[in-house]
């Protein structure tokens, strides 16, 4: 490192510092006027007097001050292609929206009715039509109740139902770590609450919950270990069993699949648990619901009330985007989640083998590998999907992701494999685009 700042140095062979330009004559750029309308001029201010300090230091030439400032500029969140075969990648913001959302993303961002009854004039239950939506998806809870995110359900139950040294009983088997060092045993106890673990990493029998509860008790939670398995010498207790102990039992299902669905049969879902004897279910928006992030809370309608009546709640609700994007969701066409995970293999591949070849027309050789994709997110772990890919030189990975529509891929073994799988078709164009510039004219 040191060594190619030196290089730099000695190349610029003149005292850069009496070369340094000055902050306003930089700022009258043609180009960084513009950049000041859309990122503000205080971030572009911001960003040259950062760029020209560098050039002060002799680190960068006083001719690529304008190019460094506009590299510099922190800019939006950027929309990317997933070409990860990730289907729901945090990285990545998880799920990807349907048009239908987004749409009623883009309605609702001006004033909108989302606490007013235009019939009477009067205010009206917040979200009631995505609330509806919600329980008429999973007619089996009582009533049903969003928050922010999954960790937010959890905080909310886990502050009404257990805090102030109330017991949550959870067995070891389920202290899980989501992702980030988002662990939820911390989680949980931040709010007041105490852990009452109970049983061992693999084993827990309906005799450990049994002899945990006491007037203490708030809770029994069943964490769903949504990103990994125990296999071997196992046993955890259903919630059909836990549902017969004298204390209301909470199942964090994480995934939000709100009805079974055979493509992930060791996926949890709403109606499945709830009919199995949980009070309240848990779960994420924007999981395989394929939802605005979210955090969806169903059960006995009583126990809602008690959620949605504590203080916390109007800290964890939610925005009037977010009960939009929730309502299309749920009543709208079937989400880019869904259609990723069930694109057939042979659409894929014709798709993939279309690809190879705009790239071959403009002298860029790819090959088509066979691949594995994944559901990600933290949800079903065991599933691979079987995929296709575009697969090139591996250098190719840090340049797709600096283009104009950053291209996010995979490398494996030396490789780097763009899967289409989470790509929207009308966007396959894009992506051959951004592989052909950064290959260079000819490959
Ligand atoms: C993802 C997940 C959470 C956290 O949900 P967020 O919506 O990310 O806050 C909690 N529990 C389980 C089991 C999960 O899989």
């Amino acid at each position: 490192m040191r060594r190619v700042q030196e290089a730099t140095m000695s190349e610029a062979q003149v005292d850069p510092r009496r070369r340094v330009p000055r902050t306003d004559a930089v700022l009258a750029d043609p180009r960084l006027a513009a950049a000041t309308g859309s990122e503000g001029r205080a971030a572009v201010k911001a960003a040259v007097v950062g760029t020209l300090q560098r050039v002060r230091e002799g680190k960068l030439d006083p001719a690529e001050v304008v190019d460094a400032v506009l590299a510099a500029l922190p800019g939006g969140l950027r929309p990317v292609l997933n070409a990860t075969g990730v289907v729901l990648h945090t990285n990545l913001g998880r799920a990807a929206l349907s048009p239908a959302a987004r749409d009623a993303v883009a309605a609702a961002a001006g004033h909108t009715d989302v606490e007013l009854d235009l019939a009477t004039g009067r205010r009206a239950k917040r979200g009631r039509t995505a609330l509806a939506a919600l329980h008429r998806a999973v007619p089996a809870a009582g009533d049903v109740h969003v928050v922010n995110n999954g960790a937010a359900a959890l905080v909310l139950t886990a502050t009404a139902l257990a805090a102030e040294g109330r017991e949550i009983i959870v067995s070891r088997g389920e202290m899980v770590e989501i992702g980030d060092g988002f662990r939820l045993p911390d989680l949980l106890e931040s709010t007041g609450a105490r852990l009452r673990e109970v049983g061992t990493t693999n084993r827990t029998s309906p005799a450990d919950y049994e002899r945990a509860i006491g007037p203490a008790t708030g809770f029994i939670l069943k964490v769903h270990p949504s990103n990994f398995v125990v296999r071997g010498f196992t046993s955890s207790v259903p919630i059909t069993e836990l549902a017969a102990l004298p204390v209301p039992v909470v199942a964090d299902i994480g995934s939000g699949l709100l009805a079974p669905d055979p493509l992930l049969p060791d996926e949890p879902d709403a109606a499945t648990t709830l009919a199995e004897g949980a009070d309240l279910v848990i779960a994420s928006g924007d999981k395989l619901l394929g939802g605005p992030q979210a955090g969806l809370l169903l059960g006995a309608a009583p126990l809602i009330e008690r959620l949605r009546r504590h203080p916390l709640a109007r800290a964890l609700r939610v925005d009037k985007l977010t009960l939009a994007a929730l309502q299309a969701t749920l009543t709208g066409p079937a989400t880019p989640t869904w259609e990723a995970l069930r694109v057939s293999p042979e659409a894929l591949l014709a798709r993939t083998r279309h690809a190879q070849a705009l790239l071959a027309e403009a002298g860029v050789e790819a090959d088509v590998v066979a691949s594995e994709a994944v559901v990600g997110g933290g949800g079903a772990p065991e599933l691979t999907l079987p995929s296709w890919s575009l697969s090139l030189p591996f250098p190719y990975a840090s340049p797709l992701r600096a283009g104009a529509t950053p291209v996010v891929g995979r490398v494996e073994r030396d490789r780097l494999l763009l899967d289409l799988r989470c790509v929207p078709p009308s966007a396959d164009h894009t992506l051959v685009d951004m592989v052909v510039a950064v290959a260079g004219p000819a490959g």
